[in-house]
């Protein structure tokens, strides 16, 4: 199946580009190439033994996509591109808006113009906003409490509303609770540029010494070590999460909604014992003021994952950070240049 995968020189969808390929597909990058490098182009070949198509460009730009249509089998859209960062979403709403919206809806039109009906979108547990009740189910009230999250929460009502005027569409929506880790080629990874916002990318850095120590958002919350808790997910099961899903797209028509998670809590403090384990050193770090906007916890029920895809996670914390420390100590700068 020829498959174009928007976003797919990213974090998350260099790691799902890789399985597709290992998996027989015919792959077409689309990518802007505002978060991530060209060079991982050449390290998803080293590693699949096959090369994906890449094309530099940038989802709302309507003409490139009617050319992409016109000129290849797609038969379906895994749909990766976007702005992800909550720390700058509140600074610059239009830009997000515009990103990961607009974006999404010229995608969206020029599918229908394709006659191409069938998508996976990377959703988020953005979009349930503060717990009502954990863990989190996909019936899960939905109020969203930052731009990002609503731009995810609109870009789901758009595809609902699709699947609604024409059963055609097979749309499966992803949320993603924490994806973490990195292929175990220490290929690939996640490579944040400037500082991360994001717990395991800052250990990680604090790890290879290119930071001095982390700063733990707060130690006091209602929690198991009063430190935050999440879901994270091997961002290696994530991939293979969007591998069933397509499976699941080819038997069933209209809107799939299923979070990707382990249905585990880690705390910051044993995330950082974890690393520390992996790594074989310490992790210096000081404990600080909790950061504005923060949830003290949350995490997937990943019942509804297992029922509908048959695809659960497989890896736990141990082997995520062993896998981040991989990727981080032997690409100290990340892609580089
Ligand atoms: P990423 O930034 O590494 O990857 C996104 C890719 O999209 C980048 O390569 C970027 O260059 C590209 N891109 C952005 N805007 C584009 C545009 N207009 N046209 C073409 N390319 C564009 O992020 P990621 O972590 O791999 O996330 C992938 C998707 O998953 C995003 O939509 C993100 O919102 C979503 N998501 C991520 C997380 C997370 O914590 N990483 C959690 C939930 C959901
Ligand atoms: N966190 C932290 N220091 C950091 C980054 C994050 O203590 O430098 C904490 C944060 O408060 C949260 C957890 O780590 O409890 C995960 O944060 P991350 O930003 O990775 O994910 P998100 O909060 O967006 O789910």
């Amino acid at each position: 199946m020829t498959i174009l995968v928007t976003g797919g020189t990213g974090y998350i969808g260099s790691h799902t580009v890789v399985q597709l390929l290992e998996a027989g597909h015919e792959v077409l990058v689309l990518d802007n190439l505002c978060n991530s490098k060209a060079q991982v182009i050449d390290r998803i070949t080293k590693i699949a033994g096959k090369a994906p198509g890449f094309i530099e460009g940038d989802v709302r730009d309507r003409a490139l996509l009617k050319q992409l249509f016109a000129k290849h089998p797609i038969e379906t859209v895994i749909h990766f591109a976007g702005l992800k960062s909550v720390a700058e979403c509140g600074q610059k709403p239009l830009l997000y808006y515009d990103n990961n919206v607009s974006g999404s809806i010229v995608l969206f039109e020029e599918m229908k113009n394709a006659g191409v009906k069938s998508i996976v979108f990377s959703s988020s547990a953005t979009v349930y906003g503060e717990p009502v009740f954990l863990p989190y189910t996909e019936a899960h009230p939905l109020k969203p409490i930052n731009v990002y999250g609503h731009s995810k929460l609109m870009v789901e009502q758009v595809l609902q509303d699709l699947a609604l005027s024409d059963r055609a569409w097979k749309v499966a929506l992803l949320r993603y609770f924490n994806p973490v880790g990195a292929h175990h080629s220490g290929l690939i990874g996640e490579d944040p540029a400037g500082i991360p916002n994001n717990l395991m990318p800052f250990v990680a850095q604090v790890a290879v010494g290119k930071r001095a120590k982390l700063s733990v958002f707060g130690d006091d919350y209602d929690t198991k070590d009063g430190t935050g808790v999440r879901d994270y997910i091997h961002v290696d099961d994530l991939a293979s999460g969007h591998l069933a899903a397509l499976q699941y797209l080819q038997k069933n028509q209209g809107v799939l909604t299923v979070n990707l998670g382990t249905g585990q809590g880690t705390s910051v403090f044993e995330l950082i014992h974890a690393f520390e384990k992996a790594a074989n050193k310490k992790i210096p770090y000081e404990v600080v003021a909790r950061r504005a906007g923060d949830l003290p916890e949350y995490y997937a029920d990943a019942v509804y994952s297992k029922t509908a895809l048959d695809w659960q996670a497989q890896h736990g914390i141990d082997r995520m950070c062993v896998d981040t420390w991989r990727w981080q100590s032997q690409n100290p700068n990340g892609f580089g240049q």
